[in-house]
């Protein structure tokens, strides 16, 4: 259920397709980043020019990937697909820039990972259009420049702060996407069910929706797999029962904190005394890597205020407490 990418099987990647929103119009919330791409897309076709190179960023599900795809839609071009983990070499680099057609759209996810060398290779690709490929090596060693069609960089990064600075500033646009409201989420899941055939209430697409960390890829996973409750324990609708049921049943407690979230919870508060104790130290103590913790987990529960990332490591706050049944170390004081 989480909103990552890799964890995906290839029928989760085919339902995504099917969902995903084609047109800026299909594309619900983040309006302001909507509203800025929109002008500069529209302005660059109007000058027949380039769109300038985009940096996406956010916690991952929340539409970087959704976005590349509308924006070379919008701008009536095509899109190559690579992730910078993928991308380890600059040949590959060279033959996927050498493919593009004049004012197509590169899309790399996950581009702090980005190997350096091929990063460099990237610079003047996206400065000057053009690559220099060293052919040979030893005293046969020579270059030879490459001239590219202009093309568009997309770039998402779920840790924009791992971005080089020389990457960083040849970005000419830098968005921000945000979580999604319960609101704006229960609309996406009417759209989606729609697009399933699968009748659902209104207060069962705001329960699932409530309940998805802000995140619309949660949201659809969510629905996905009530959609199979409905058909096995309904008639197939998903009213506000069923919902429930599923939800209960894929351990989203009512605040829409999964499995993993509660227990890096309870690892800081029953293990370390509500800490603050490093990141290393819960993703040992929780049996989960630090960089997803860091990347999946942490920001929402940072900004729904379960935890504090303080200098000598993560705090758990009087909510998180509370969330656990636990009492709060502050009251425990006014007690005794
Ligand atoms: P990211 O690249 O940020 O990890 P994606 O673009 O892959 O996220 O989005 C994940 C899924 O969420 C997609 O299948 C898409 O259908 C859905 N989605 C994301 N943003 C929106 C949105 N604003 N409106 C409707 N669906 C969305």
């Amino acid at each position: 259920l989480r909103g990552d990418d890799e964890q995906m099987d290839s029928g989760e990647k085919e339902f995504e397709k099917a969902l995903r929103p084609l047109s800026f119009d299909d594309f619900a919330g983040q309006d302001k980043v909507v509203e800025n791409l929109k002008i500069f897309v529209k302005a660059a076709k109007l000058r027949s020019e380039p769109l300038d190179h985009v940096l996406l960023h956010g916690p991952p599900g929340l539409g970087k990937t959704t976005l590349s795809h509308i924006i070379a839609n919008e701008l009536g071009a095509g899109i190559k697909v690579t992730s910078g983990p993928v991308l380890d070499k600059a040949s590959e680099l060279a033959g996927l820039l050498t493919n593009l057609e004049a004012h197509d759209v590169l899309f790399i996810d996950e581009i702090h990972r980005l190997n350096p060398v091929v990063e460099e290779y990237l610079y003047s690709a996206m400065e000057d259009y053009r690559i220099d490929i060293l052919l040979d090596s030893g005293p046969n060693a020579r270059s030879v420049q490459i001239s590219l069609e202009p093309f568009t960089l997309i770039g998402a990064t779920t840790r924009s702060g791992l971005l080089t600075s020389p990457l960083r500033a040849r970005f000419g646009i830098n968005s921000r996407l945000e979580y999604y409201d319960a609101k704006l989420l229960t609309s996406i899941v009417g759209r989606s069910a729609d697009i399933l055939e699968t009748p659902i209430d209104q207060e069962a697409a705001y329960e699932i929706a409530r309940r998805s960390r802000g995140t619309p890829r949660i949201s659809n996973n969510l629905l996905r797999r009530t959609r199979d409750f409905a058909q096995i324990k309904g008639d197939g609708a998903i009213t506000l029962d069923i919902a429930k049921m599923a939800l209960k049943a894929l351990d989203v407690d009512d605040h829409g904190l999964d499995e993993m979230d509660n227990r890096i919870l309870a690892t800081i508060i029953e293990k370390f005394k509500g800490g603050p104790v490093g990141l290393s130290t819960i993703a040992t103590a929780c049996g989960e890597e630090a960089e997803t913790i860091e990347e999946v987990y942490e920001p929402f529960l940072i900004m729904e205020g379960y935890i504090k990332r303080t200098s000598r490591g993560r705090q758990a706050t009087e909510r998180a407490y509370q969330h656990l049944g636990h009492i709060p170390p502050q009251e425990m004081g006014r007690l005794f």
